[in-house]
């Protein structure tokens, strides 16, 4: 069976099985049903970042990784607010799982740019940058980091609206990172393969191929007892 959607204003249509859209959206995908009327949703967004979509609907992963950073970051940018829109929570995670294979340089700090810092650490996007740049600081210097933000960084840190949000944003990612750093458990946040960043309802999380299940309560209660025995031992 076969669906039209239109896309804004502008003179788009598209012709989707119902099928992929109830695989990869749950908005779409719930309204979805042979007996409903026609559903309609405000897609809006551009005839370009749409055909990426269906793209995407069709291709899987390969299409996000056709972006070329920086060049792309809002094209990148505007398909993420739509899969927001749409609760393609699969395309949101498989935009950050594709951030995690890209190396550390300016891209990072054009992205914190086009993503906006009003919206800083509501987007899981935002929040992954940022424990990168934590983890970039902690590990390798503020010189080294500064060398690789280049003119991006110094000019996002003279600007007023970027300013404040960013180093609060950053300084807080940082006082985490230093703590790891001590306990020696500081991870660089792109060989991560966990959930940690992914957006996901319950049943989908179980369904990821990157979820690892917390270990069981059980244990962390007998280091904790351990713990108390020592210092019982040195009294
Ligand atoms: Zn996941």
């Amino acid at each position: 069976m076969r669906r039209t959607w239109h896309s804004g204003t502008l003179d788009a249509t598209y012709h989707l099985p119902s099928s992929l859209l109830r695989k990869h959206t749950n908005l779409l995908g719930k309204s979805c049903n042979t007996d409903d009327p026609l559903p309609k949703v405000d897609i809006d967004a551009s005839p370009d970042t749409f055909s990426d979509f269906v793209d995407w609907l069709y291709r899987g992963p390969e299409v996000i990784r056709i972006y070329r950073l920086p060049y792309d970051v809002n094209s990148y940018r505007h398909l993420w607010e739509l899969a927001d829109r749409l609760q393609a929570e699969e395309l949101r995670n498989q935009m950050l799982d594709n951030l995690q294979n890209l190396p550390f340089d300016d891209n990072f700090i054009s992205i914190l740019r086009s993503f906006g810092i009003a919206r800083m650490g509501t987007t899981a996007l935002v929040d992954y940058v940022c424990d990168k740049l934590a983890y970039e600081i902690v590990e390798k210097g503020w010189a080294q980091f500064i060398q690789v933000g280049g003119k991006s960084w110094d000019d996002m840190m003279r600007t007023p609206i970027y300013c404040a949000p960013l180093t609060k944003r950053v300084m807080e990612k940082l006082d985490g990172a230093y703590i790891l750093k001590e306990q020696g458990t500081l991870e660089d946040p792109a060989t991560q393969m966990t959930c940690k960043w992914h957006e996901h309802t319950k049943k989908s999380k179980l369904e990821c191929p990157r979820y690892q299940p917390e270990p069981p309560r059980k244990k962390a209660k007998a280091v904790a007892a351990e713990w108390i025995q020592l210092d019982d031992a040195s009294e």
